[in-house]
């Protein structure tokens, strides 16, 4: 799967979500997923969803734990109040989805499924669980063919997740700095090491398996156990401690300039 990269937007969300379903949309309107979370990061759209998936990224914009204003209420038996949505992105101006973009959302649905134990009935689109009055995401020109493949995908075992991300380098290397960590306390000294490297730097939870190769400049590991973690062979820096509070202090001392990111380079 694509890391899921976040930009948490203060706006328009719910405090709270009975996750119990996953609601799958598109976006009408030109844009890549960084586009979009962008967007509603922003400003008061009136509206939001908590992922947007485009051929190359996955972007989070509400907690999971939020509500979104996607569904369009909190009262019908599928809503704003019980639902992760998804937003499928559509970069081309005839607002098509691109098989890539909807093999990534196949990942991330699983991924969700599996967290949050939802089962496949629980999939739906924005149609079904509007009363079938918006057709999102467009797939109703093919009489909805797409839908049942795409649920198909869902229920086959067969994992790609150590796949095939086509995408040249260039496009993934525009990341400077990926920090990743595998346990809670190393993800607080994540987040601090991502404040004091600013904008350019995201933090990665790695107990998630991605396909790391190419994917940062400059592919951070925060603390972890002394077992190869997912991405181990493509880490450039490893930041670790006997414990994970003197993990904490060396990431501390590079914040507060009394060490170096570059002492930490892997060799
Ligand atoms: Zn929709």
């Amino acid at each position: 799967m694509l890391p899921i990269q976040r930009k948490i937007s203060s706006y328009n969300h719910y405090k709270g979500n009975n996750i119990r379903y996953i609601v799958l949309h598109y976006v009408g309107a030109k844009g890549t997923a960084k586009n979009n979370v962008d967007y509603f990061y922003n400003g008061d759209r009136q509206a939001s969803a908590h992922y947007f998936v485009d051929d190359i990224s996955i972007w989070q914009s509400v907690e999971d734990y939020n509500g979104s204003w996607a569904v369009g209420n909190t009262r019908t038996e599928v809503n704003n109040k019980n639902s992760i949505n998804i937003e499928m992105c559509c970069p081309n101006p005839q607002l098509l989805i691109s098989e890539k973009t909807e093999s990534n959302t196949v990942e991330l649905v699983k991924y969700l499924m599996d967290k949050y134990n939802i089962p496949i009935r629980n999939v739906r689109t924005h149609y079904e669980v509007s009363g079938k009055t918006k057709v999102c995401p467009n797939w109703n020109m093919n009489n909805w063919s797409r839908w049942n493949s795409f649920k198909e995908k869902l229920s086959s075992n067969s994992s790609n997740t150590n796949n095939n991300v086509n995408i040249n380098k260039e496009e993934r290397c525009k990341m400077k700095y990926a920090i990743c960590y595998t346990n809670d306390v190393d993800e607080r000294a994540a987040k601090y090491l991502r404040d004091y490297l600013g904008e350019q730097a995201q933090i990665f939870d790695a107990r998630i398996k991605m396909n790391w190769k190419g994917f940062a400049e400059n592919l951070i590991a925060v603390g972890g156990d002394s077992t190869p973690m997912g991405f181990s062979g493509y880490t450039t820096h490893r930041i670790k401690g006997d414990t994970r509070y003197t993990t904490a202090q060396k990431v501390l001392d590079i914040c507060l300039g009394k060490g170096k990111l570059d002492n930490y380079k892997v060799k």
